[in-house]
C-alpha cells in the first residue's frame, strides 16, 4: 500500500462534469488499496478571471487582498471534488491552505512554504479518508492567506509529498508526459520514460511548460519521486527522478527545449578595460532586467564587443539603457536583433560523452545555420540562431541525437 499525493491541474477540474471524473479516478486508486491525498488547481480560467475582478476595482490590488481573492478558486475546486467522492462511498474530506496549515512566509502573492503540519492529514488518512487540498495557497504566522505564484499548486503538490514522506507525486495534467521536445515542431518526438530533475529544470526553464520550476527544484531538493501524467488517458507518464544508474544505454541527450522569447543586444567598440562588464550590465539589472547568455569578444585595437540576450519584452527598455550607457563609456554602437531563437540541448550523459558539442554544431552546419552565440552548461549546450531556422534546427538535432520515435508498422 503506497502513500501517492495526486495534483489536478485546472484543466482536469474545468468542470463539474471533470471533476466527477477526477472522482472517478481517485476512487480507482483507492479502491486498490493506496492512501490518497489529492492537491487541486482552481477551474482553467478561474484564477485570471479573479484577478481581472480585483483589477476593476484598483490597477495595482492590494498584495494582501489579492491573495483573499485568488485562493477563493481552489477553495471550490475541494469543495466539490471532495462532494464528489463521498457520493461515490469515497469518505474524504477538503482543506484550505490555512487549515491544513501550510505555514509561509508573509510574500504575498510569492509566498515560500517553511513548514507543513502533516497532523491532520494523517488522522484522516488512518481513518481512511482521502484527504483533497487547495493548492497554490497558504497561511503566514499571522493567519493571512497568502499564495505561491502563478502555477503554485505544483509546488504544493511536491511540499506535501515531501513532508508525508509519500511515495509519489502525481501531476495530472493535459499531457501525457514530457516529451524529448515539443511534438509540435517535431512530430516524432517522443515521451520520456525518465528523466532527471537537473534535465527537467533546464527543460523547464527553457520553456517546456509542463512543470513549475519551483515544484521541480523542490521535489529534486527533498528527493521526491515526482511523475508526469494525463488526466483522462492511461500510461505510465514520465517518471522525474534522481539520477540512479548510470547504464550504458542512457540517451547522451534526453531532449532538445527552445525558446522564442529572446532578443540580443550587442554594444560595439568597447574601450576593454576592466569593470566594462560591470558598467554595462549594472544598469540593465538596475532597471530589472534579467540577462540570459553573455559573450564578450577578444579585444583588438583596444576595443571589445560585448553581446547579451535578454527576453523580447525587455529588449527596448533594454536598448534605452544600453545607448546611455554607450555614451558615457564611449562605446562605438549598440545593435540589436530580436528575430534570434534559442535552442539547447540537454542530456545528464553529455558529463561522460566528449564531442557533443561538435556534434551539435556539425549538425546545424549541415542544414546551413549560423550560430550566433553559443554557451554550455555541466549538463546543456544552447545556440542563438536567426529565429526562421528555428524548426528545422531543431528537427535536425531530434535525428543527429537519436531521438526520433521508431517508425511504427505501416508508416
Ligand atoms: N490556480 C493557480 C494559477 O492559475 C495555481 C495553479 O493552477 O497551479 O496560477
Ligand atoms: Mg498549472
Amino acid at each position: 500500500m503506497a502513500l501517492i499525493v495526486q495534483k489536478f491541474g485546472g484543466t482536469s477540474v474545468g468542470t463539474v462534469e471533470r471533476i466527477e471524473q477526477v472522482a472517478d479516478k481517485v476512487k480507482k486508486f483507492r479502491e486498490a488499496g493506496n492512501d490518497l491525498v489529492i492537491v487541486l488547481s482552481a477551474m482553467s480560467g478561474e484564477t485570471n478571471r479573479l484577478i481581472d475582478l480585483a483589477k476593476q476595482i484598483s490597477d495595482q490590488p492590494l498584495p494582501r487582498e489579492l491573495d483573499v481573492i485568488v485562493s477563493t478558486g481552489e477553495q471550490v475546486t475541494i469543495g466539490l471534488l471532495a462532494m464528489a467522492l463521498n457520493k461515490r462511498g469515497v469518505p474524504a474530506v477538503s482543506y484550505t491552505g490555512s487549515q491544513v496549515r501550510i505555514l509561509t512566509d508573509s510574500s504575498h502573492t510569492k509566498a515560500r512554504i517553511l513548514k507543513i503540519d502533516d497532523q491532520k492529514i494523517r488522522a484522516d488518512l488512518k481513518e481512511g479518508r482521502v484527504v483533497v487540498v487547495a493548492g497554490f495557497q497558504g497561511v503566514d504566522e499571522n493567519g493571512n492567506i497568502t499564495t505561491l505564484g502563478r502555477g503554485g499548486s505544483d509546488t504544493t503538490g511536491v511540499a506535501l509529498a515531501a513532508a508525508l514522506k509519500a511515495d509519489e507525486c502525481q501531476i495530472y495534467t493535459d499531457v501525457d508526459g514530457v516529451y524529448t521536445t515539443d511534438p509540435r515542431v517535431v512530430a516524432k518526438a517522443q515521451r520520456l520514460e525518465k528523466i532527471t530533475f537537473e534535465e527537467m529544470l533546464e527543460m523547464a526553464s527553457l520553456g517546456s511548460k509542463v512543470l513549475q520550476i519551483r515544484a521541480v527544484e523542490f521535489a529534486g531538493k527533498y528527493n521526491v519521486p515526482l511523475r508526469v501524467l494525463h488526466s483522462f488517458k492511461e500510461g505510465p507518464g514520465t517518471l522525474i527522478t534522481i539520477d540512479e544508474e548510470e547504464s550504458m544505454e542512457q540517451p547522451i541527450i534526453s531532449g532538445i527545449a527552445f525558446n522564442r522569447d529572446e532578443a540580443k543586444l550587442t554594444i560595439r567598440g568597447v574601450p576593454d578595460t576592466p569593470g566594462v562588464a560591470f558598467k554595462i550590465l549594472g544598469p540593465i539589472s538596475a532597471a530589472n532586467i534579467e540577462v540570459d547568455m553573455i559573450v564578450q569578444n577578444v579585444a583588438h585595437d583596444n576595443t571589445t564587443d560585448f553581446t547579451f540576450t535578454v527576453h523580447r519584452n525587455d529588449y527596448q527598455a533594454a536598448h534605452d539603457v544600453l545607448e546611455n550607457t554607450s555614451r558615457e563609456i564611449g562605446a562605438r554602437e549598440v545593435v540589436g536583433d530580436t528575430n534570434i531563437a534559442k535552442v539547447s540541448i540537454v542530456g545528464v550523459g553529455m558529463r561522460s560523452h566528449a564531442g557533443v558539442a561538435s556534434r551539435m554544431f556539425e549538425s546545424l552546419a549541415k542544414e546551413n545555420i549560423n550560430i550566433l552565440m553559443i554557451s554550455t552548461s555541466e549538463i546543456k549546450v544552447s545556440v542563438v540562431i536567426e529565429e526562421k531556422y528555428l524548426e528545422l534546427a531543431v528537427r535536425s538535432l531530434h535525428t543527429a541525437f537519436d531521438l526520433d520515435a521508431p517508425a511504427r508498422q505501416g508508416e
